[in-house]
């Protein structure tokens, strides 16, 4: 099966070694298509833990629960990005990520998000949302 992350490459060789702590990942982006996969998958923990202490608490387990799985995540769609490679200590990455509700209506959330590296571990910082 081939990654929620639209990368072609198989799930397990992908952003599932992220999700279970087997990998670090090493790029901002690879932390935020993880991350869009651990919607994909209900992996709650894994968005809590990668969020940035500073911000973690803006963001509530339960509502991130509920979006996660009361939503069927289509596909991602990286928009642009900037720094957040694995010699960076900060980076951004610009996304759409398609989705639907669970009354059937087609929802794209386009997000700008910031990543912050801190003791080699890249960090969710925070995002605006493009309405
Ligand atoms: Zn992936």
């Amino acid at each position: 099966m081939n990654c929620f992350c639209g990368s072609n490459a198989p799930f397990e060789n992908c952003c599932q070694p992220f999700i279970i702590g087997a990998k670090k990942p090493s790029t901002a982006e690879e932390l935020m298509r993880s991350r869009y996969s651990a919607y994909a998958t209900g992996a709650v923990e894994y968005i809590i833990k990668t969020t940035h202490p500073s911000t973690r608490k803006f963001h509530d387990a339960e509502y991130i629960e509920k979006w996660a799985q009361s939503s069927v995540w289509q596909k991602l769609e990286i928009v642009a990005k900037s720094g957040g490679a694995a010699t960076d200590k900060k980076g951004t990455v610009e996304f759409k990520a398609y989705f639907t509700e669970a009354n059937g209506e087609p929802q794209v959330h386009h997000e700008h998000s910031t990543f912050q590296k801190e003791l080699g571990k890249w960090f969710f910082v925070a995002g605006k949302i493009f309405s």
